[in-house]
């Protein structure tokens, strides 16, 4: 070969090598398409813009009463509504694997978690599910687990082996945004590990309890080696989420159908520049801005809650940012923004405000 040719060969296998590198990123090959994507360095990117409906229940029962606790007909509807939308189940660590690049979602998924650890989860809700092919995650307290009314390993086991997916609820459930760095950690690692002994596979979720977060607490969260963490923010979880944070729609005793199909339908809002950032600690009377992300979504047609009292906001000259200034109590305080268009839109976050 000559120098040329083998100047022209390199030119050649170079060209091959940067197209088999864009295809990892561009059109999905026939893995991506299987779902699979073979190992590669590092992928931090989702692979598409996917969004899915992550639930939040806890305890069943026929007769149930309480808020938390939704009655087992009721569970029954809601599934034959998410089933004859065409939706298929996901469990976290898939939706893991999609934040991290590594795999496809379906387009139409929904992720059930169950808080807690009740014994009802196997006896209510996973015979329910089972009718549909569906399979949840079990968030456990691993301190309760095997108390009265809860599931024991045993029982953990049985749903592990029927495919669900394990994570944790913490130690105690003690609240996050109220303990110190090295309690949090506790939690968090601790009943990881007690999870992990009495299972087969990774513990590889968190649900933080209450839903409360802020920076210190996600990041303790990654630190004890969670791939996912979910809040009870508003909104479908997608394909912007932070894995420290993604939200989930608690489901209560008296949600109607309506209601489900309306959280189904529902996109997430997309906010940059929030400030001061998610997770700061702030005063009780503090000014937030965020931007826009939305091309459809002009600040005129956003509402502003907090804790579900209104908010009035500013818009900025370009027509992309607001601004507002809530009233906060001492502690988390939960700011939602609301565009009523179509499809609807939703976001919201917590802001834990300390005393002035
Ligand atoms: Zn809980």
């Amino acid at each position: 070969m000559t120098d040329t040719k083998r100047l022209a060969a390199l030119i050649v296998a170079l060209g091959l090598l940067v197209a088999v590198m864009a295809g990892c990123r561009g059109a999905p090959g026939p893995a991506e398409e299987a779902g699979v994507i073979e190992a590669q360095e590092a992928p931090a990117e989702p692979v598409s813009q996917r969004k899915v409906l992550v639930l939040c229940y806890h305890a069943m029962s026929p007769d149930a009463e309480g808020t938390f606790d939704v009655p087992t007909g009721d569970f029954a509807e809601q599934l034959k509504t998410i089933h004859e939308g065409g939706y298929e189940s996901v469990l976290p660590s898939q939706i893991a694997d999609y934040l991290e690049g590594r795999a496809d979602l379906p387009e139409k998924a929904v992720c059930f978690g169950f808080d807690d650890g009740p014994e009802s989860i196997l006896t209510e809700s996973k015979p329910l599910m089972d009718q549909h092919g569906y399979t949840g995650a079990a968030f456990l307290i691993s301190d309760s687990v095997g108390g009265t009314g809860q599931l024991d390993w045993d029982q953990v086991r049985e749903l592990e082996a029927a495919g669900w997916e394990i994570g944790s609820h913490t130690v105690s459930h003690a609240r996050p945004t109220k303990i110190d760095r090295a309690e949090c950690m506790e939690e968090f690692r601790g009943s990881k590990e007690t999870i992990a002994a009495n299972i087969d596979g990774e513990c590889a979720a968190l649900a933080y309890p209450y839903g409360l977060y802020d920076a210190s607490v996600m990041e303790c969260a990654r630190e004890a080696g969670y791939r996912i963490a979910f809040t009870i923010d508003r909104g479908p979880a997608d394909w912007s989420d932070d894995p420290m944070r993604v939200p989930r729609q608690m489901v209560v005793n008296g949600n109607s159908l309506r209601t489900l199909s309306t959280w189904l339908a529902q996109d997430k809002l997309h906010l940059e520049q929030i400030d001061p950032p998610i997770g700061e600690r702030v005063s009780t009377t503090p000014t937030i801005t965020a931007a826009l992300a939305d091309e459809d979504v002009t600040p005129g047609s956003v509402e502003i809650s907090c804790d579900g009292n209104p908010v009035s906001c500013d818009a900025g000259a370009d027509a992309r940012t607001i601004t507002f200034s809530p009233e906060l109590r001492e502690g988390a305080n939960n700011i939602r923004l609301t565009y009523y268009g179509s499809p609807r839109r939703e976001v919201s976050w917590l802001v834990v405000a300390e005393p002035n």
